[in-house]
């Protein structure tokens, strides 16, 4: 069956950029300005054969009298209500920050399965932060590189008991 996959995660983490890597087009928007997606955008792809609705979430830079934790809980509850699964991405080279830490605590006590995956992975700067990930209790980290498109044959792995 078609596997739904919310992607969720801080800005800045590589969302977007996996996000067009599983959709196969540039559909979201990718840039170097944090919290650059304007809303939240799904696509249908393939990843290694498995049928993917990815959903990509944003938009956290536009509300005005809200804390970023917040927005980006309502957002995240949004995606994963709909969603099989939630891949939570975090950013390997910039380590577990404290908001991480505060959406792996909501995370643990949602019902939607999730897996961990440690974003910029390529190289040796992310090994620090993929051993901090462990501490967010949220098993196993699935290393990832999005941009240059390594960790892909893992991801299937974590993903493929939803099937
Ligand atoms: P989002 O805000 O979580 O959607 O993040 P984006 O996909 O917009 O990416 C934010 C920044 O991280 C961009 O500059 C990307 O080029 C960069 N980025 C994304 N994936 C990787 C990766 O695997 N390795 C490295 N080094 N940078 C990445
Ligand atoms: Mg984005």
């Amino acid at each position: 069956r078609r596997l739904t996959v919310a992607i969720i995660g801080r800005p800045n983490v590589g969302k977007s950029t996996l996000f067009n890597r599983l959709a196969g087009k540039k559909l979201a928007l990718v840039d170097d300005t944090p919290g650059v997606t304007r809303d939240w955008r799904s696509a249908d792809g393939y990843l290694a054969g498995i049928e993917l609705t990815v959903v990509d979430t944003a938009g956290l830079e536009e509300a005005f009298d809200d804390s970023l934790e917040a927005r980006m809980r309502r957002q995240t509850e949004k995606a994963i209500d709909r969603a099989d699964v939630g891949l939570f991405m975090v950013d390997a080279r910039a380590g577990i920050t404290p908001l991480d830490r505060h959406f792996a605590a909501f995370l643990r006590k949602g019902k939607t399965p999730i897996i961990l995956v440690a974003n910029k992975c390529e190289g040796n700067a992310g090994k620090p932060g993929l051993m901090e990930c462990f501490e967010l209790g949220l098993g196993d980290p699935v290393p990832l590189s999005a941009e240059h498109g390594e960790g892909m044959a893992d991801l299937v792995e974590a993903l493929t008991p939803y099937l």
